[in-house]
């Protein structure tokens, strides 16, 4: 059995032959810890999610590194916007990451580095990248200098002139060259900071990742993924980085790259309502349910996410589970067929397809098979009867006491033609996803 997959750095589909077949290793970046996770940032950590499923499957030792960044100039931005203490909201958000990405069926990673806990080894690949004649200090800054490294585009396969127009130049007087970028910078009293030789100062993003994926899994290790978006120049500067401070040819052997994502039809943004968080989504929805509506789309492939796709996925898992029953699967019911397709660049529309055609076919080995490949696909993990007895997250922390006073509130408010309160406990209530019925015999209410 070989397993392929599409390589950026080549732009072609590969047979994956890992540096050390005992021990593979996989890096994916992490989130940046200061709000919630949307469902674009869930595309990655569900997509190499199966990814490791299957490398365990074939391997007897793989390391899943993935990172949380909590040294960002955004989650600065967040503290003084908010008060809140940094620590606070990176150990805040971090927890709701992980809770979110448990709900969507994810495995944590082996290991999940903290960029503060690791600040000393960025400081010693950016003394290196000094010595090395890749990078050089200016106004308490360092950078790294494109021009010193010919390779530098080819991942992105971006051109010279692209380089520069994609660097955001604001054009800093200090800068040799317009597309050099930040491996250290200063910081004032009231961003956090660390000694370095350069004074007191902080980390850019991009050797965040080199540092802690050396650290981890060495210079060179097997797989490197992320977003599409993260190709330039965040992968292209990690890759410059590794590469010149170890004198080596390569970072990872390869790099794989999630498509981009929409939400009902367009780019996701707060203004038209469609940038769904996870978090919010798993108020709507079972967490599997948006799994497997995730997985449906290739993971090269651009997505167009939507809520009318998580209810239809909801619908094939209610049907999955009435016909697999309480079934159990052991290892020997998993589908060749479902392997096969994973193994073939991730190809979850064809694995899914297969679970379709087990699901119709109606035998006792069918639905053992059925099961199996589910369960390898990080779905049906809880016994039919849990799962049709899911309800709205909000829904179960209602306090049932409380709506039937709000109920007699609303019915006194309607009596003294107080419309405007009565209003108001409805909104109230809808939000809450409750749903009032009037009818003649009184008020009832039900979870919308
Ligand atoms: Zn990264």
């Amino acid at each position: 059995m070989t397993l392929f997959i599409h390589n950026t750095l080549s732009r072609k589909k590969e047979a994956f032959e890992p540096l050390n077949p005992d021990h593979v290793g996989i890096y994916v970046c992490g989130p940046t810890v200061y709000d919630y996770a949307h469902i674009g940032n869930a595309r990655p950590v569900v997509v190499f999610d199966v990814l490791t499923r299957l490398l365990r499957r074939f391997y007897p030792k793989v390391t899943y590194v993935r990172n949380i960044t909590d040294i960002d100039d955004k989650i600065n931005a967040a503290s003084r916007e908010t008060g809140e203490d940094i620590r606070s909201i990176t150990d805040r958000t971090a927890k709701v990451y992980h809770d979110d990405m448990a709900a969507l069926g994810a495995l944590p990673p082996d290991v999940e580095p903290r960029a503060t806990d690791h600040v000393a080894q960025m400081i010693t690949m950016t003394e290196q990248l000094i010595e090395t004649g890749n990078a050089y200090e200016a106004e308490g800054h360092v950078l790294f200098n494109v021009p010193s490294m010919p390779e530098y585009g080819r991942l992105s396969g971006h051109s010279r002139d692209e380089l520069i127009a994609g660097a955001r130049i604001d054009v800093a007087p200090y800068k040799k060259d317009p597309a050099d970028f930040v491996l250290w910078k200063p910081s004032d009293a009231d961003t956090p900071g660390w000694d370095s030789p350069w004074g007191r100062g902080r980390p850019g993003w991009h050797i965040e990742c080199s540092a802690m994926s050396q650290e981890y899994l060495g210079t060179e290790f097997d797989i490197h993924g992320g977003g599409q978006d993260l190709i330039f120049p965040h992968h292209e500067n990690e890759l410059a980085q590794s590469r010149c401070a170890n004198h080596s040819d390569r970072m990872a052997k390869y790099w794989m790259h999630n498509g981009y994502l929409m939400a009902e039809g367009e780019k996701m943004s707060k203004s038209l309502g469609n940038f769904y968080t996870v978090h919010d989504l798993l108020d709507e929805f079972p967490g599997e349910a948006i799994r497997l509506a995730l997985l449906q789309t290739h993971y090269r492939q651009p997505m167009d996410f939507t809520k009318d796709g998580i209810a239809d996925a909801r619908r094939t898992l209610d049907k999955w589970h009435r016909i697999a029953g309480d079934v159990t699967a052991a290892g020997e019911d998993m589908p060749q067929d479902l392997i096969d397709a994973l193994s073939d660049d991730l190809n979850t529309p064809k694995a899914i397809a297969e679970l379709h055609r087990l699901a119709g076919k109606g035998t006792d080995n069918a639905r053992r098979a059925l099961k199996a490949g589910a369960n390898f696909m990080g779905l049906m993990g809880e016994t039919a009867d849990d799962w049709f007895k899911w309800s709205p997250a909000t829904a179960s922390d209602v306090d049932e006491a409380a709506i039937d006073a709000l109920i007699t509130e609303r019915n006194d408010a309607r009596a003294n033609k107080d419309f405007t309160r009565a209003d108001e406990i409805r909104d109230q209530l809808t939000a809450q996803g409750i749903v009032l019925e009037d009818a003649a015999g009184g008020t009832t209410w039900k979870r919308g």
